[in-house]
């Protein structure tokens, strides 16, 4: 999400005639779009400001957008007094007003909807692998998360705008559609007729587009993994066999208190009828370790789960007290080395499952879409349907979209010969 938000407000300012530079002391405007997921995050923009702030040129301006622009609000001028300006993550698109009045801080953290979508110019051309937000904000309330303060309540897009700008991906470039949201498959729209929505038609209505040959959505929430969806795993070859589906703990007293009420025989439930639909289908999680709370035994039943349904990557963290949310007031906060050595153990593992699985992909023939060349020029980087990178020797007009036979692999990647 953040990625895509940065790509509209580049955009949006190389619309205005101005162009990117790498140099912070030869940049006119310096904007730092953030994530306030975790406190290490929220950490680093403000050392970060301390660093442009002395680098940048006195009349430049520098400022924060995204979701520690929402958190910080005010507060932000008065850790850094010469911050221009302060834009949450559904008010970015205000931010030529600071270049029409520079001499004024700007300051827009509303939960402001849909706006910013329709206001912003389109990128003339689309990367290959196109990211289009369809929904923003969550429901769910996990009592973990700051992404309902910070994104606010769910919003759908219009069916009409999430296709506009997928035709206009497709016809610019783009090869791959990754559908967005923060509760991704909660998308639902309503028009003025009455007609509903989902997520399925999006996929459904962009697997008809030529141009469009992979299509992927994230991230999902277990529970509204509905039937329709699921189906689409079935019918639509072009969805990838590839899906993050968080679980965040093993635990069933951890996930109660964690507001996210499911059963593990649910959660496994909506896998066995992926699978049904897709045999060769393939998740991945987050996990979150070290929640208030969490006994050893607990801990114990998240290595059980992650070793059961043998995820092919993975994200954990180790839990992160934020502001605005009811776990960060629980009792019984885990101490940090427990933390890190719960993190240390889950990570281990889950490397030697994803191993595995790239492992067993040797001798296999992936289609796999071009990524770029890798840093020595010597290489071309490709990703798999199970999203795993791929490399291969560098060949001049290299396809687009290639069958690759997979000849080794290690964790973190996979190597391969063109096949033809
Ligand atoms: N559904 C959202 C989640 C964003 S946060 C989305 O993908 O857009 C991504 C992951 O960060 C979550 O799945 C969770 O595992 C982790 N996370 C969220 N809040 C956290 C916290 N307070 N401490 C540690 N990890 C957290």
């Amino acid at each position: 999400m953040n990625v895509y938000d940065g790509w509209r407000i580049a955009a949006m300012l190389e619309h205005r005639g101005m162009a990117r530079t790498d140099d912070v002391s030869d940049a006119d405007i310096i904007i730092l779009n953030t994530c306030a997921v975790r406190a290490k995050a929220t950490d680093k923009v403000f050392s970060a400001l301390g660093r442009i702030r002395r680098a940048k040129k006195p009349t430049a301006l520098f400022g924060i957008v995204g979701c520690v622009a929402r958190e910080s609000g005010a507060d932000a001028f008065r850790r850094i007094p010469d911050l221009n300006f302060v834009l949450g993550p559904q008010s970015y698109h205000k931010l030529p007003d600071i270049l029409e009045n520079p001499d004024a801080r700007l300051l827009n953290i509303d939960l402001g909807g849909l706006e910013k979508f329709d206001s912003l110019p389109q990128m003339e051309k689309s990367p290959r692998v196109a990211y289009i937000p369809i929904q923003e904000g969550c429901n769910h309330v996990c009592t973990y998360c700051i992404v309902p303060y910070t994104r606010g309540r769910e919003i759908s897009r219009s069916f009409e705008s999430v296709m506009a700008e997928t035709l206009h991906a497709a016809k610019t470039g783009a090869i791959e559609i990754c559908f967005l949201g923060q509760n991704v498959n909660g998308y639902k729209y309503t028009d003025e007729n009455g007609t509903i929505y989902r997520l399925s038609d999006l996929i459904r209505e962009t697997a008809k587009i030529p141009e469009i040959m992979r299509i992927r959505f994230t991230s999902s929430y277990p529970t509204e993994m509905t039937d329709d969806l699921i189906d689409m795993f079935k019918t639509e070859p072009k969805l990838l066999p590839f899906l993050n589906m968080p679980i965040q703990s093993g635990a069933p007293t951890v996930l109660t208190r964690m507001n996210r009420p499911y059963s593990l025989e649910l959660y496994t439930d909506i896998i066995r009828k992926l699978k049904i639909a897709r045999p060769d289908i393939q998740i991945s999680s987050d996990f979150i370790v070290g929640f208030p709370g969490e006994s050893d035994q607990d801990f114990e039943q998240t290595m059980r789960i992650a070793e059961q349904i043998k995820y092919i990557n993975s994200y954990s963290f180790k839990y992160s007290p934020r502001p605005h949310t009811v776990a960060a007031l629980m009792p019984d906060q885990i101490p940090e080395n427990i933390k890190a050595a719960r993190l240390a153990r889950l990570d281990t593992r889950l490397n030697e499952i994803q191993r595995d699985f790239n492992e067993s992909c040797i001798d296999k023939t992936l289609s796999c879409l071009l990524e770029g060349s890798d840093k020595t020029g010597r290489h071309l980087v490709y990703r798999t349907p199970f999203m795993q990178q791929c490399i291969v020797e560098f060949r001049d007009n290299a396809p687009e979209l290639a069958d690759i036979k997979i000849t080794a692999a290690n964790k973190a990647s996979l190597r391969g010969k063109f096949i033809d």
